[in-house]
């Protein structure tokens, strides 16, 4: 570790720290992932365990690049490819939403990057805007793969993990112990709309406040998930909301466009079996529509290709504010199941 000078803090997690660096001898800008003391705690250890599997195995350009690994004092240490900034960083540069062309080409390649973790049996399970990284030129790169994990095999369960509470899906809120890579997509259906409007869709501030939210504008949960709540013991006592009138998407945000609803609401199926696969949504409208997919395809290849060939840009659009502990539900939160 003694080849890199820091440089600064780019972001702290609940389990470790990210470190902007150079490494003295290329000059090549990295960031570096450290994780707590891993030797005494379980958990931490896990966790980086899977990330660094995972990452060794996942090679994407919509996934950020692991460079090398490192230990050192029982410290574990991850070398990234430093990426400009985080889509949470360009909502608060742009509280009232981002530009729907900039959205689209967004979600084309969360959606390529979700896809190909998707197609090796990963689910990410933490898909949130502070894990989106976006290069100087535009190039989505998914980050904090500490919580993803190969899908259980049948009969197999989920044991405990941490993931943030607003973008979770109902089968994770009411404990279901066989989920999937749905839980993704609900996840990017979170995103679209707060990416548009600024404000995040289902800002639950406790898990039944989530439901609640969720049920609000999507209606009454699927069978299973009611039948799962009223067994669940973190509920025992609690009712689940009776919605006197669901606010449908299409109301509540009257300005988005029809595309855009269509596609929110497919991945915001609150059944998760009838949510899209990552390969059918790239088939929707949003993406259809004036060939953009087609376009914009080939304007990526030519953007990734550029950075390739000069990695660093003279200066970067997004200069990082320093991060504060804002304190809101962003947090990870620890469900036990
Ligand atoms: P944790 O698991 O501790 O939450 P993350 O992997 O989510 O750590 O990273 C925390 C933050 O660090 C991210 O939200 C982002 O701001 C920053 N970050 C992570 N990886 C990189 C990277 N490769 N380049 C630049 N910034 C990064």
């Amino acid at each position: 570790m003694e080849k890199y000078e820091i440089l600064g803090l780019v972001g702290e997690g609940s389990y470790g720290m990210v470190m902007k660096c150079r490494n003295k001898e290329t000059g090549r800008i990295v960031a570096i992932k450290k994780f707590l003391e891993s030797e005494d705690d379980k958990m931490v250890k896990k966790i980086a365990m899977r990330e660094i599997k995972l990452l060794k195995q996942l090679r994407h350009e919509n996934l950020v690049n692991l460079l090398e690994v490192c230990k050192k004092k029982k410290r574990w240490y991850l070398v990234f490819e430093f990426v400009d900034h985080t889509v949470l960083d360009d909502l608060e540069m742009f509280p009232n939403g981002l530009d729907y062309n900039r959205v689209r080409k967004y979600l084309f390649q969360i959606i390529k990057g979700i896809g190909f973790c998707h197609s090796h049996n990963i689910i990410h399970r933490d898909i949130k805007p502070e894990n989106i990284l976006v290069s100087h030129s535009g190039i989505i790169k998914l980050c904090d793969f500490g919580f993803a994990r190969t899908l259980a095999a049948p009969g197999e369960t989920y044991t405990d993990y941490v993931a943030t509470r607003w973008y979770r899906a109902p089968e994770l809120l009411v404990g279901d112990i066989k989920y999937g890579k749905a839980v993704d997509i609900w996840a990017v259906g979170c995103l679209v709309t707060e990416m548009l409007i600024g404000e995040p869709l289902f800002p639950g501030d406790s898990d039944i406040d989530q439901l609640y939210h969720i049920m609000k504008n999507l209606g009454n949960l699927i069978p299973r998930h009611q039948e799962l709540f009223y067994k669940n013991p973190l509920f025992a006592g609690v009712r689940l909301p009776e919605i006197k009138e669901v606010e449908p998407l299409e109301k509540r945000y009257p300005k988005l466009s029809a595309a855009v609803i269509e596609f929110t609401k497919r991945c915001l199926q609150i059944d998760p079996d009838k949510r899209p696969s990552c390969a059918d949504l790239l088939q929707c409208d949003l993406f259809i529509k004036d060939d953009f997919a087609e376009r914009f395809t080939q304007e990526l290849k030519a953007k990734i290709q550029k950075e390739r060939d000069h990695p660093l840009p003279k200066k970067s659009k997004i200069s990082r504010k320093d991060k504060d502990d804002s304190g809101d539900e962003r947090k990870m939160l620890l469900i036990q199941d």
